[in-house]
């Protein structure tokens, strides 16, 4: 076994690290105030190549593998979580059903604007009436001539306000839903019947919007069906797929801010000083430091694992995605946790980071699955 991570990666991963720490973190207070990202700096992630990390070369983006892709996201999750959510959105859950089962046609149409940053995706699933449930969506899809018309609402779309294109699931044969009757569509922003609802108020990320996209006999053409004609119905599994990869992803981005969460509170413990020594010389800081260290480690060996897995296997690695996703993000509440008991009262006061750490973590136990959606489905693979 040889678990030296290549020179190559090592290398990328650096200049990830110096952009977080030059141009990232500077800027995250004012980002969390403002509830924006300047647009200069929007553009230094496109310089990067930031927008198609995960879009193949031949499309322009940087091709990564997914281990690569979780390196980037570990360092990149060291700061505000918003930078990671704004281009995590577009490559991930935003652009991969195209990558994935996209057409040819698709790929190259789409593909390369949401590489090179100068459009944005979204991912369109979740209802008011169908979350862990995505089966029970209510959007629907009607084929009338050369064209599909969609109606219905979706809420809590990341990218929502913003996005330029989204891929939409919606029911296009309500007996079959989930077995073959919930088809993927590319929408793009400016079809007749297609609106973006409320933005909506949340407990942190911000920074990046979520938002309802709203289709009143929106007209999408019949070859923006994902895949094309055969595809007709199949938009669950595609859903299925996206979702897998961004699991691994997301483990990543826990282990990142997790790793974050106990630099900052390693150089507090041994600054604050309390009835006349730093509070690091408590055994009771002691401990929950040395749990955090031990538990990062766990998550990231196993991130970095399933992450090989799955770039050797090339398809899903639904079980061990899943527990990547559950693992590493209860892992990082847990931590976050700790880091504010180490902070004591100043980890509760907006001037330190940890409190909007806090906040940001907890968002990772419920989107893209939550925990409990998690543990079922590793409970049926392993059942299978
Ligand atoms: C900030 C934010 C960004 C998001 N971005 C996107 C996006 O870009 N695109 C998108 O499509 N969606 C997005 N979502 C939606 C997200 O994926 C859902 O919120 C999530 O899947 C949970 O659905 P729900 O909120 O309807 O909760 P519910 O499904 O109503 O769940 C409520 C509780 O019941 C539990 N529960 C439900 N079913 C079961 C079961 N069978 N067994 C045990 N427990 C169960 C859940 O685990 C949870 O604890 C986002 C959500 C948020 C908050």
């Amino acid at each position: 076994m040889d678990f030296t991570i290549p020179e190559n990666l090592r290398m990328m991963q650096e200049t990830i690290r110096r952009f977080v720490q030059r141009d990232l973190e500077p800027i995250s207070r004012q980002v969390e105030d403002e509830d924006r990202i300047p647009e200069a700096t929007v553009q230094k992630m496109r310089d990067l190549g930031l927008f198609g990390l995960a879009i193949p070369a031949s499309y322009g983006g940087l091709g990564l593998g997914v281990l690569s892709e979780c390196l980037v996201y570990e360092e990149l999750s060291k700061t505000n979580a918003c930078f990671r959510s704004r281009i995590g959105t577009n490559n991930g859950i935003g652009s991969q059903g195209i990558v994935i089962d996209g057409t040819e046609e698709q790929r190259q149409k789409y593909l390369p604007r949401l590489a090179s940053g100068e459009w944005t995706a979204c991912f369109a699933l979740t209802e008011p009436e169908a979350g862990s449930d995505a089966a029970a969506i209510r959007t629907r899809a009607e084929l009338r001539g050369d064209h599909w018309v969609l109606n219905g609402k979706k809420h809590f779309i990341t990218n929502g306000d913003i996005a330029d294109v989204a891929t939409v699931f919606a029911v296009t044969d309500p007996e079959k839903r989930a077995r073959g009757g919930i088809t993927a569509f590319i929408v793009e922003r400016t079809f007749p019947g297609y609106s973006v609802g409320t933005i909506e108020r949340k407990m942190g990320l911000r920074g990046n919007h979520t938002a309802e996209l709203v289709f009143e006999d929106c007209i999408v053409p019949r070859e923006n069906v994902i895949g094309g004609e055969a595809m007709i119905g199949q938009g669950f599994k595609t859903a299925m797929k996206v979702l897998d990869r961004g699991r691994l992803t997301m483990g990543a981005s826990a282990v990142g801010t997790a790793q974050k969460l106990l630099e900052l509170s390693l150089d507090y413990a041994g600054q604050r000083v309390q009835f006349g020594r730093p509070i690091a010389q408590f055994q009771a800081i002691q401990f929950m430091l040395a749990d955090m260290a031990t538990q990062i480690y766990a998550a990231r060996q196993m991130v970095h694992h399933a992450a090989w897995l799955r770039d050797q296997r090339g398809t899903a690695v639904v079980k061990e995605a899943a527990m990547v996703k559950l693992f590493c993000t209860e892992m990082v509440n847990r931590v976050a946790d700790m880091a504010v008991q180490i902070h004591g009262g100043m980890g509760y006061m907006k001037d330190y980071p940890i409190e909007r750490f806090y906040r940001d973590v907890r968002l990772t136990r419920i989107y893209e699955g939550t925990s409990e959606i998690q543990r079922l489905v590793i409970a049926r693979e392993l059942l299978k």
